[in-house]
């Protein structure tokens, strides 16, 4: 999953690109080997910028209620400049720092102490020790897959601490939000630093490395494809599930108990936003093993683009809606809220059973029932770094015979009514559904492009038997 500031599509040639230090043979898809001149306008523009990007987000809902021109009107027409905003930011404090320092080492412990025992209990449940995608090099990865004991363990103490213990105040997140900011910068900072110089000094597998021989491109886009600690600390896994997506639900029940601290309730907008956020949330640990072979873990390099977006981009933009209505409590008509939840509840299931329907056709080689009929296949051959030929096949009906990546429509469908929830008064809820369909659209051209160099021909009779790529007769 995993979400995060995307810069352009890598292309494999380009005239103007900047000189490969390293031999293009080692591998025709996955990551770039080079770096045509826009990518690497849109990774400094992402560098500069994206921190800001939140920062400004957060401020606007702190200083001037969420409206995003009123700071913009303000500067210009000089009525306050941007160093009096900035003064009256507050700064990262020893408490913020406790609390992500204890949060961050909490979920470590979980995540390497604590071996999984929800698959013995949970029918249905993939966890344990599981095995990732081949990688490029043809190395394949074993995970430890514990996210949903992780997640559940560490609300079961959220809820023991709300009702029973007290040991702090539930609306301790949103007390701290910016001086939180702060800490979840220096730790995306450090980790994608230290990951860039890992890949030079001690990679985990240098087969899998990636020298663009460009600084800023590899130190965003990363160069180890799955760096590690020791056998099992894995930067990827750990990062893209934990801290962000843990606290995710946290951070929407913290924002709720704020609404009912400052007006005695909690209103039905901020309720449909943490159910439906918190059923894309468990998913996505109910379905970890999946995300294995999702892009984010089997095709992207850990750099900024990940260690930095999953510790400040996910967990501060993806949770606005619920940050608006603290400031903005909305409370819906009936029809209203229920058209909402019927929106969320179709795309999430439209996201669910394409994911689904894909994993099913590979887990069974195609020997299932996609729509209560054989499925349609596409058969397909593709090389590995070490030169082997490997087969696979495209599933071309069910919802992949719709479009080419109808999950990432669902997963639209979906985040349009997280936004829908937070009325029309203001443009900041809806940053998320516009930032997502950037993303999913670029991912999705991204993914194709890699697709198409991976496959070939095999792709293109893929293309021509399923034309359209989001929405049937219009992309
Ligand atoms: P997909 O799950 O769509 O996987 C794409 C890969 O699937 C391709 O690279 C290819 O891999 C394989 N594939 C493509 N077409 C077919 C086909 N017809 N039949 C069989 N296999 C096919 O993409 P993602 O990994 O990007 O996304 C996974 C989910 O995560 C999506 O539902 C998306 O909406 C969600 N997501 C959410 C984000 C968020 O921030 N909320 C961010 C990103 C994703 P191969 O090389 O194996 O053939």
């Amino acid at each position: 999953m995993a979400a995060r500031p995307q810069p352009s599509a890598p292309k494999t040639k380009s005239p103007g690109s900047i000189p490969n230090s390293w031999d293009a043979s080692h591998g025709q898809w996955g990551r770039a080997w080079e770096v045509d001149w826009f990518s690497l306008a849109s990774v400094i523009f992402l560098l500069l910028f994206a921190p800001f990007i939140v920062y400004f987000f957060i401020m606007a809902c702190d200083q001037y209620g969420c409206s995003l021109t009123a700071p913009v009107v303000d500067v210009v027409t000089r009525r306050t400049r941007l160093a009096d905003i900035w003064a009256r930011t507050p700064s990262v404090t020893a408490q913020a720092a406790q609390i992500y320092a204890a949060w961050v080492t909490f979920q470590v412990v979980l995540y390497m102490l604590l071996p999984d025992v929800c698959h013995k209990f949970l029918p249905g449940y993939v966890g344990g020790v599981q095995e990732g995608a081949v990688t490029p090099a043809g190395i394949v990865n074993k995970y430890e897959i514990n996210g949903l004991q992780a997640w559940l363990i560490t609300h079961l103490l959220w809820f023991a601490n709300a009702h029973l213990f007290s040991w702090f105040s539930p609306t301790i997140i949103f007390d701290n939000w910016i001086p939180l900011l702060w800490c979840a910068n220096l730790l995306g900072y450090a980790v994608s630093t230290f990951a860039m110089v890992k890949s030079y000094l001690f990679p985990t597998s240098a087969k899998d490395c990636k020298f663009t021989g460009n600084f800023f491109y590899n130190y965003m886009m990363g160069v180890e494809f799955n760096p590690r600690i020791g056998k099992w600390f894995d930067f990827k896994l750990f990062f893209n599930g934990r801290p962000g997506i843990v606290a995710w639900t946290l951070i929407n029940l913290s924002f709720a108990a704020k609404q009912q601290q400052l007006y005695g309730q909690v209103t039905n907008s901020m309720i449909l936003v943490n159910v439906l956020q918190a059923i894309y949330v468990v998913d996505f640990f109910w379905n970890e093993t999946w995300y294995l072979k999702t892009m984010d873990i089997c095709h992207d390099h850990f750099g900024w683009y990940l260690g930095w977006g999953d510790c400040v981009w996910l967990p501060y933009l993806y949770t606005l809606q619920g940050l608006y209505l603290v400031y903005h409590p909305v409370q819906l008509s009936g029809p209203h809220a229920v058209g909402i939840l019927l929106l969320g509840l179709l795309g999430y299931y439209i996201f669910r059973m394409a994911n689904h329907q894909k994993d099913l056709f590979r887990r069974t080689d195609g020997r299932c029932l996609i729509w209560g009929r054989k499925p349609k296949v596409i058969e397909c051959t593709y090389s590995s770094a070490d030169g082997q030929r490997h087969h696979s096949k495209l599933l071309a009906s069910g919802f992949w015979g719709v479009a080419r990546h109808f999950n990432y429509t669902g997963d639209l469908m979906g985040s349009l009514a997280y936004c829908l929830a937070c009325g029309g008064d203001h443009l900041l809820p809806y940053f998320y559904i516009a930032y997502m369909a950037v993303l999913l659209t670029h991912r999705c051209l991204r993914d194709e492009h890699r697709c198409a160099n991976k496959y070939g021909q095999d792709w293109d009779r893929y293309t021509a038997a399923v034309p359209y790529r989001l929405l049937p007769g219009i992309f």
